[in-house]
């Protein structure tokens, strides 16, 4: 018999990827196996984003080309799940009907009773991670799904809700069973992590959660990604600063450095307060390094406005920033509110001046670790070069003729550059 086989498309961010490897856990307990290309499966998975325009339009894209693929394979299945599928399904499948299911991430039961209409034999119950096959050393889990903010600006609460935080047995179990099947290090996601537990019953927060984890024999390290500003309080930053599994690493969004701007983006926080906050961090955790995520070109957003921006990120020197230009989402508040007033232009040159200064900083940053031993957690071997990252999140590369997958190896830092280190 011959056993059907599933693809996964997935774009968008680290949610997403976790989001997409969950889904074929899934999809083996069902039975099926892993296509090599999408023309070869008899089933398509579309893990969709829809936070920037251009996202939006690859998968309406993609779904117009799987409608012809579907035209020539009738018994071919196509299924939909992420940031696409918005609480108006009835509407999806009106203007996607080649769309077989859409499912929002981590509804499995829809996922499962899908496949009982198709008459699929259920191997065993989906709802527990029970497969047998090894998982990559560093594995990323959601703990929290959604957001309650409403930046003026983005889509997700829109799109994927209010905040869901998964109880903490559920995420200590998978974390468990994912070490078990080889993961050394797992990340622990969410559009706001810092705000995990607050829902469930007990109201646990993400330091619980992180000294449970930190527990669990066999794993090596813990990261968290991303945090909110408003939402890292001192109690957290203490908590980290105590777990020795816990990574020194935070991402922590900033998107401008002038107040104004700040505050119509409904941020919740100052540029005062930011930098209070990076101080904090900085004096209680050594060595940890920042990231942190800018938007140019914000409605009204002025060249001194700009200019500020730019002075922050020189002076807090992050250890590596995301740049994305602005560009209106439907329904957002800065849609409805806000004219999109800077010009294509304008954005594409802050965007390329964020760059440039980053790459110096990081340049400057990375350095200085020339000739320093650092401890990789090793994640795989790329044309002949072991690489994996330090624990505050450098990637390095390096030879070696041992077997150094899913080790922790001492190396020395040989050269340096803004985005990776040779050792
Ligand atoms: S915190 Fe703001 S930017 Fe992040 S997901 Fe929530 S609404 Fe969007």
């Amino acid at each position: 018999m011959n056993v059907p086989k599933y693809y996964i498309w997935t774009i968008g961010c680290q949610m997403n990827k976790a989001e997409s490897q969950r889904v074929a856990d899934y999809l083996e307990v069902l039975g099926y196996k892993a296509a090599p290309v999408l023309q070869s499966a008899d089933l398509v998975v579309l893990n969709t984003c829809v936070v920037r325009q251009s996202a939006e339009s690859k998968v309406i894209g993609t779904l117009g080309y799987l409608k012809g693929v579907k035209y020539e394979k009738p018994d071919f299945s196509i299924l939909v799940t992420g940031c696409f599928v918005d609480s108006d399904v009835k509407r999806l499948e009106h203007n996607f009907p080649q769309v077989d299911l859409f499912f929002k991430p981590g509804d499995y039961i829809g996922l499962r009773n899908w496949a009982k209409e198709k008459g699929i034999d259920i191997l065993e119950d989906i709802t527990s991670l029970s497969s047998a096959k090894n998982v990559a050393v560093s594995a990323f889990v959601p703990i929290i799904q959604g957001c309650n903010n409403f930046c003026s600006y983005c889509i997700v609460p829109y799109r994927l809700g209010r905040e869901r935080s998964r109880p903490i047995e559920d995420v200590v179990r998978e974390v468990t069973e994912l070490v078990r099947r080889g993961a050394k290090e797992a990340t622990l996601l969410g559009q706001n992590v810092n705000s995990y537990g607050h829902d469930l019953p007990s109201q646990p927060d993400l330091g619980t959660l992180l000294t449970e984890l930190n527990c669990v024999e066999g794993l090596a390290r813990i990261r968290f990604l991303t945090s909110h500003p408003k939402d890292v309080t001192q109690k957290f930053i203490r908590d980290i600063a105590s777990l020795t599994n816990v990574c020194e690493y935070m991402n922590l969004p900033l998107q401008a450095g002038d107040n104004d701007v700040l505050k119509a983006m409904r941020r919740g926080y100052t540029v005062e307060q930011y930098r209070q906050l990076v101080g904090n961090i900085r004096n209680c955790i050594s060595g940890i390094a920042l990231g942190t995520d800018v938007i140019v070109g914000f409605p009204g957003e002025s060249e001194e406005q700009f200019e500020r921006t730019l002075a922050m990120l020189e002076d807090i020197r992050f250890d590596t920033v995301h740049v994305a230009a602005y560009s209106p989402r439907p329904n957002t508040i800065a849609a409805r509110k806000y004219d999109d007033n800077v010009s294509p232009d304008t954005k594409k040159e802050r965007l390329n001046k964020v760059e440039t200064l980053q790459a110096k900083v990081a340049g400057d940053i990375n350095s200085w670790l020339k000739g320093e031993k650092v401890e990789v957690l090793v994640e795989g071997n790329k044309s002949g070069k072991w690489y994996g990252r330090t624990r505050n999140n450098k990637l390095v590369f390096f030879e070696s003729d041992a077997d150094c997958l899913g080790q922790l190896v001492d190396v020395t830092i040989t050269k340096t550059s803004p985005w990776a280190l040779q050792a």
